[in-house]
C-alpha cells in the first residue's frame, strides 16, 4: 500500500497527510551533485526527466495524455513502444514474485468497490496533502514543497497547522505573485471521486481507488479461503490507481493515475523474526542508509543483508529479506545496482502503526527516490475491515492451533511507471562513437526482439519468409526502408537486441547475419538454425561470440 507511485507513502499519508514526497530528502542540491560525480561515465546520469520526457515521445514509448487538446497534468499514455515494455515490466513481475513462489498468489481486483472500503482505511477522512491558497493571485501551492522550496526545511509528519506555522514564522511568500497573503493551509483529499448508477447525490458517491492495497484486504478472507494458504503468505495485485495529486511532476514519476505492482506479507504476529527464506538473499549486497547515518549526516554503507541484519541496522529478517529481493528483481532486469541503496525511514515519517520503514530507492536525475515502501503494517488493515464490515478477518493457524489476526510484515509495493523508469535510465546510452542513442534493455523487457532487414528491396521475398517464420515465436518487427546502418541506428534506439539481416548470399547459402545491439558484434546463422539461435541469444544462454 504503500504505493508508491504516486505517493509513496500515502499510506502514510493517510493519517498523516503530509508526507511522501518531502521524504525524498535529498532531492535537491548537494546530493545530486555528489552523485554526478560518482557516475560521471553514466550518460544516463546526464539525462535530465524532461529529456527523457522527450525522448520517449520521440521514440514512441510514453506521449502527453490528450496532448492534441493541450494535454492533461498528470496523465500519460503508453505508445506502441512503451505498451510493449510495460507489459514486459509487469510480466516479469508477476513471474518472479506470483508464479515462481508457492507463498504468494495474485488477484486482480476492481477499480471502483463500496465506498465503505475507503471508510475504513481511513483514505475518505485522511488521505490528501496539505494545500495552501493565495489571497491576492489564487495560486494554490503544496505547504510542504513551498516550505521546502523556500527554506530547505524538511516537513515529514508535519500537520496542516504546523505547516501553516512555519510559512507565517518565516514570512515565505507566493511563489507565483510574491505576496505574502495566505489562505488557512487546508488538507486536500487525494481520492478521485466519481457516481455510480443513473442518479447523481450524495448516495451514488464511489471513489476510484487510491492504491491497490485495499482490495487485497477486503478481499483477504475470500482469498485465504480458497487458496489453501499457510502463514506466513502474501496476496499480490497490480493495476491501475489514481491520486489527484496537487502538483504531479517529474514525467511518470508522480502521476495521477498509475499502476501499481503490490504485495501483502502476512505472517503470524509472534514470529516477526521467523523469515524461513533469508538464507537465499543474505548475501545480496545493499547499499544502507540507516535513520543513525542520516541523523549524523554520515555516508550511506555498503554491506551484504546479513551483515545489515547482524550488526542490527535492519532489524527484521523481513525488511532485510524483501529489500534484498526486491533489489535482486531489478538486478537481474539489467538496472544497474550502484543506483540503488536502502534508506530507512526517520522516527517522525512513520505511520503511528508502523514500527519500521525501509525504502527502496533509486537515483533519479532529480535526486533519490522511493521506489518501494517496505513497511510493517502490523494488523492495521485486517483490523479495520473487521470493524467497518463486522466480519472476523482472524484465521486459524494450523501449525500452532490458534487463532490469530495476521500482521503484515512488509507490503512490497513497486510502481510500474516509476519500474519503467528505472530501466530506461539504466539502459539509456548517448553513444558518441555509434552517433546514435543505444537502449540496453533487457531482451526480457526489450519492446521488439528480432528485426529483419533485407539488405535491398530485392531481397524482400526471402526476408518475408524470415520474417513470418519467427513472427509467432518472437515479437519482430520488418524494416526495409533506409541504409542498414540507419536501420540498424534505429533498433538500437528502441532496444531491440538483435537484428538478422538478409543479403545476396542468403538467397545461395540459406544463411542470415545476426547482428547483437550491445556489442555490434555480427555472426552467420544457417536460417535452419535462426529460431533456437535466436532463442538462446535472447535468454542468455549463449552470446553472438559463441557462433564464430
Ligand atoms: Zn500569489
Amino acid at each position: 500500500m504503500s504505493e508508491n507511485e504516486n505517493n509513496e507513502n500515502n499510506k502514510n499519508n493517510k493519517n498523516n497527510p503530509k508526507r511522501e514526497e518531502t521524504r525524498g530528502k535529498n532531492r535537491t542540491g548537494s546530493q545530486n551533485k555528489r552523485s554526478d560525480k560518482q557516475s560521471d561515465k553514466q550518460s544516463s546520469s546526464k539525462l535530465s526527466i524532461e529529456d527523457m520526457a522527450s525522448f520517449c515521445k520521440r521514440k514512441g514509448f510514453v506521449f502527453p495524455s490528450s496532448e492534441i487538446y493541450g494535454g492533461m497534468a498528470g496523465f500519460w499514455d503508453y505508445g506502441p513502444n512503451g505498451a510493449e515494455l510495460k507489459n514486459n515490466i509487469k510480466n516479469e513481475w508477476w513471474k518472479f514474485h506470483v508464479q515462481s513462489r508457492q507463498d504468494i498468489v495474485g488477484i486482480d481486483g476492481s477499480i471502483i468497490s463500496n465506498p465503505k472500503v475507503w471508510e475504513a482505511s481511513g483514505h475518505v477522512s485522511g488521505f490528501g496533502d496539505v494545500m495552501i491558497a493565495c489571497k491576492k493571485c489564487g495560486e494554490r501551492v503544496r505547504a510542504d514543497v513551498l516550505i521546502e522550496e523556500a527554506k530547505g526545511i524538511q516537513c515529514d509528519g508535519l500537520t496542516a497547522e504546523d505547516l501553516g506555522k512555519i510559512i507565517q514564522e518565516n514570512q515565505i511568500t507566493c511563489p507565483k505573485c510574491g505576496a505574502f497573503a495566505w489562505e488557512e493551509p487546508k488538507v486536500f483529499n487525494l481520492l478521485f471521486k466519481t457516481h455510480v448508477g443513473a442518479v447523481e447525490g450524495e448516495k451514488s458517491v464511489a471513489y476510484l481507488r487510491g492504491e491497490t492495497a485495499q482490495i487485497i484486504f477486503s478481499e483477504f478472507k475470500n482469498v485465504f479461503e480458497v487458496s489453501r494458504l499457510k502463514l506466513p503468505f502474501g496476496i499480490a495485485q497490480m493495476g491501475k490507481a489514481f491520486r489527484n495529486e496537487i502538483a504531479p511532476r517529474n514525467f511518470l514519476f508522480r502521476c495521477r493515475e498509475f499502476e501499481q505492482m503490490e504485495i501483502e506479507y502476512f505472517i503470524h504476529p509472534e514470529k516477526k523474526n521467523d523469515c524461513p527464506f533469508f538464507e537465499e538473499v543474505k548475501e545480496e549486497k545493499l547499499l544502507v542508509y540507516s535513520a543513525e547515518m542520516q541523523e549524523k549526516g554520515t555516508e550511506a554503507e555498503q554491506m551484504t543483508a546479513r551483515e545489515a541484519l547482524e550488526k542490527g541496522i535492519i532489524q527484521s529478517p523481513w525488511h532485510a529479506y524483501w529489500l534484498a529481493t526486491e533489489l535482486r528483481w531489478f538486478k537481474r532486469l539489467g538496472a544497474k545496482p550502484e543506483n540503488f541503496r536502502v534508506r530507512q525511514h526517520a522516527k517522525e515519517e512513520l505511520a503511528f502503526y508502523s514500527s519500521d520503514c525501509w525504502d527502496l530507492e533509486y537515483k533519479f536525475p532529480f535526486g533519490w527516490k522511493e521506489l518501494q515502501g517496505i513497511a510493517d503494517r502490523s494488523d492495521y488493515d485486517l483490523r479495520q475491515h473487521t470493524e467497518h464490515s463486522g466480519k472476523d478477518h482472524s484465521i486459524f493457524d494450523e501449525e500452532m492451533k490458534m487463532r490469530v489476526m495476521p500482521n503484515v510484515v512488509a507490503e512490497p509495493s513497486l510502481g510500474v511507471d516509476r519500474s519503467f523508469l528505472v530501466f530506461m535510465y539504466d539502459a539509456f546510452d548517448d553513444n558518441k562513437e555509434r552517433g546514435n542513442i543505444v537502449l540496453h534493455l533487457h531482451p526480457k523487457l526489450a519492446p521488439i526482439k528480432v528485426a529483419v532487414l533485407p539488405l535491398v528491396n530485392k531481397l524482400n521475398g526471402k526476408a518475408t519468409e524470415v520474417y513470418n517464420s519467427l513472427k509467432e515465436k518472437f515479437v519482430c518487427f520488418y524494416d526495409k526502408s533506409g541504409s542498414v546502418g540507419r536501420r540498424y541506428a534505429r533498433m538500437d534506439e528502441i532496444g531491440t537486441p538483435f537484428c538478422v539481416t538478409i543479403d545476396f548470399d542468403t538467397l545461395e547459402q540459406e544463411d542470415v547475419t545476426i547482428r547483437d545491439r550491445d556489442t555490434t558484434e555480427q555472426a552467420r546463422v544457417k536460417i535452419s538454425e535462426l529460431k533456437e539461435v535466436l532463442s538462446k541469444l535472447l535468454e542468455g544462454e549463449i552470446t553472438i561470440e559463441d557462433l564464430k
